[in-house]
């Protein structure tokens, strides 16, 4: 069985989505009330429909509440958001995640029951800001408000050295879930594995404690 899901709002970033869940070989609804958007996506989407997602009759009448999952990518038009996820709280739909524009936007959305909320402009800004003070981490994904997993590159200071020599759960608090090495992967590394030139560990920690690492040991 197919996953099946809805995005509503085909601007650049529910399109995104939309082309990367056919690519995941999804079944995506995508409806936009702009016709132009709508024919865009006529020929990529499984179904695309110009519609008015405020109108609840409308949400009805397309059986959205069968879906598991809706994203709702309208963005500069808060009041459609809010009240298209009102409509969708409404019907019973199981998931829904919204893109805030800003945060009095995610408060109200959070207040009506938006299961997920994400600001992409925002999270990407403060992705590529870390990326630009950092020599050494090359990407990092948030788990939370204070823990991360950070792709970190060694330098000269680790190379040759084992992790027990480095010591660096004791010392840093972080750990080291995996190391790519050119094509190779090694998943939960030994202690006894010695860090090689051009080495990308993937460690796992609080924010305080990879920023640590990434300033002490490197
Ligand atoms: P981008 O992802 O390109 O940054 P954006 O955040 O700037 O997009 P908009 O372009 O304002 O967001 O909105 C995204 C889409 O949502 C638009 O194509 C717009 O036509 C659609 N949209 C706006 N209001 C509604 C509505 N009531 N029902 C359905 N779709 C709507
Ligand atoms: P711990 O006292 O931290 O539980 P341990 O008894 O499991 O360590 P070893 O596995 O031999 O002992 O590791 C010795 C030290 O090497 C650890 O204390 C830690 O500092 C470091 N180390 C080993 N593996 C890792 C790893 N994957 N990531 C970070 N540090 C590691
Ligand atoms: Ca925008």
């Amino acid at each position: 069985m197919k996953k099946e899901f809805v995005v509503i709002g085909l601007g650049r970033f529910g399109g995104s989505i939309v082309n990367e869940l056919i690519e995941l070989d999804a079944d995506v609804m995508a409806i936009d009330i702009s016709p132009e958007k709508v024919d865009a996506y006529a020929q990529i989407a499984t179904q695309a429909v110009a519609a008015d997602t405020t109108d609840e009759s409308v949400l009805r009448s397309l059986g959205i509440r069968n879906f598991e999952h809706v994203v709702v990518a309208i963005g500069e038009n808060i009041q459609a958001s809010i009240l298209t996820t009102l409509m969708l709280k409404e019907i019973g739909v199981k998931k829904i995640t919204v893109k805030a524009q800003n945060d009095y936007h995610e408060k109200v959305l959070r207040k009506i029951g938006a299961d997920q909320v994400v600001h992409p402009e925002r999270d990407m800004g403060i992705r590529i800001a870390n990326n630009m003070v950092s020599n050494n981490i090359l990407d990092y994904l948030e788990l939370s408000d204070e823990h991360s997993i950070a792709e970190i590159k060694a330098n000269d200071k680790l190379v040759g050295f084992t992790l027990i020599d480095l010591d660096i759960r004791a010392k840093y608090g972080v750990n080291i879930v995996a190391i790519k090495r050119g094509k190779q992967i090694l998943v939960s590394p030994q202690a006894i594995e010695k860090i090689q030139l051009e080495d990308i560990l993937i460690v796992i920690g609080s924010d305080a404690d990879i920023h640590r690492f990434e300033k002490k040991a490197l």
